[in-house]
């Protein structure tokens, strides 16, 4: 269980208390949650999937349930030529 001071909207403060979010910021300093994954298929990689954590503001969707960090976004739309 994990409590964050919260500030609520007209200035009253309190506590949001709950199990500990799997989601870390995004690394793109939004500040959003990083509740999505990078697709990206990389079988020479560690991982079979990219994997990189995404926000709602940075990640890219191709297609319905797919999602792309910036960097495959390219790659993804370099490969579209
Ligand atoms: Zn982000
Ligand atoms: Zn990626």
């Amino acid at each position: 269980m994990v409590c964050t001071p919260i500030t609520l909207p007209g200035g009253a403060r309190g506590f949001a208390c709950g199990p500990r979010r799997k989601s870390k910021p995004c690394a793109c300093g939004s500040g959003l949650p990083a509740t999505q994954l990078c697709d990206w298929k990389t079988p020479d990689g560690p991982k079979p999937t990219c994997d990189a954590p995404l926000c709602r503001r940075c990640t890219h969707v191709p297609a319905p349930d797919k999602d792309l960090c910036p960097t495959h976004a390219e790659e993804w739309k370099a490969r579209q030529r």
